[in-house]
């Protein structure tokens, strides 16, 4: 049991990257913003955040091919997410944050939230700051859209920016292959060429194939869920913004088109790009996919879904 005297040294924790399994993407909002339905899963590529105590608030940050891709100050999620606990607790110290990354930079997987909500759990520790879920879950969307959800983690359905969660139920174990991409994408940059498709073709425009409400996950999508059987959820797997990622890079739906068959059930761009996401059978499958992928020179990266929000590894105390 800890006593008043004990203070943390070293919090470790750890959270997920996540996929889009569906993302329909709704009219600008007033501020510049699409409204989104979407529905998250949390994969096992994961972020892991070391707190340690220091006066002031610094950055390390390892496990990426271009360190320059990845900020070390203020614009860094994680460094905004501790200054802004210690802001809403009146905490007056620091921290030193490590972050050893796996989710690729600027993929689409969610990365730097899964960053800002790891160092919310990890400071929120290492302060005792004593915050419950729903205030740090506050504090997320403040830092970013995507926050609330790498807290959260499993199989949710995020409307609002993507922010307003309900947990969705899902049964299963679903098998990826991701496909990284050497050269990240900007998500601005995506939801403008995504703008374009959208003015030339109409709002329920899916990437030249059927059209989809996109205001609505459709009913199916929840019966796949319960099914629990990757061969129901492949048919339901749309993202109606990879009609912007394509348009930057055609060639991402020519993998797609290339890898799909067979026991690769489906695949589709995550959130908004590069990374491709094929969901596969089983994990034989999924294992064999990614060695070839391998063996052709391509990077290939295997995870399974879905899987716990941000939580804590270890906490080291010191009397
Ligand atoms: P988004 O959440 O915008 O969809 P993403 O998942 O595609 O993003 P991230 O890896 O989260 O990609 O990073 C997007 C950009 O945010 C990076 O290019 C980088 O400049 C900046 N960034 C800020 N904090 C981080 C972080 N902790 N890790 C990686 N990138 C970060």
């Amino acid at each position: 049991m800890s006593d008043a005297g004990e203070r943390r040294d070293r919090v470790h924790v750890r959270a997920p990257g996540k996929i889009n399994l569906f993302l329909g993407v709704g009219p600008l909002d007033g501020d510049g913003y699409h409204a989104l339905s979407t529905v998250f899963q949390a994969v096992s590529l994961y972020e892991d955040v070391i707190a340690t105590p220091s006066d002031d608030f610094s950055l390390a940050v390892t496990g990426v091919a271009d360190p320059s891709t990845v900020p070390l100050d203020d614009r860094n999620l994680a460094m905004r997410a501790a200054k802004v606990l210690a802001a809403a607790t009146g905490h007056d110290g620091g921290v030193h944050l490590e972050i050893r990354k796996s989710v690729p930079v600027a993929g689409g997987m969610g990365g730097g939230s899964a960053d800002a909500a790891a160092a919310l759990v990890a400071c929120n520790e290492l302060w005792r700051t004593g915050l419950g879920h729903d205030r740090l879950h506050e504090l997320g969307a403040r830092l970013g859209a995507d926050v609330p959800f790498a807290l959260s983690g499993g199989t949710a359905v995020g409307t609002g920016r993507g922010d307003v969660l309900t947990p969705a139920l899902a049964r299963g174990r679903y098998e990826w292959v991701l496909i990284p991409d050497d050269e990240g994408l900007s998500t601005p940059a995506v939801y403008r060429a995504y703008d374009v498709v959208r003015a030339e073709n109409g709002p329920a425009f899916y990437a030249g194939r059927e059209e989809i409400d996109p205001f609505e996950v459709p009913p199916s999508f929840f019966q796949a869920l319960l099914t629990g059987e990757p061969e129901e959820l492949a048919g339901c797997l749309r993202n109606q913004l990879e009609a912007g990622s394509f348009r930057l890079r055609p060639e991402l739906e020519e993998t797609i088109d290339r890898e799909v068959g067979g026991a690769v059930l489906a695949g589709i761009v995550s959130g908004s790009g590069p990374t491709i996401a094929l969901l596969c059978e089983d994990a034989p499958t999924a294992d064999r996919t990614a060695e070839r992928l391998r063996a052709r020179g391509r990077a290939a990266l295997r995870a399974h879904g879905p899987v716990r929000g941000a939580h804590v590894i270890s906490a080291a105390e010191q009397r």
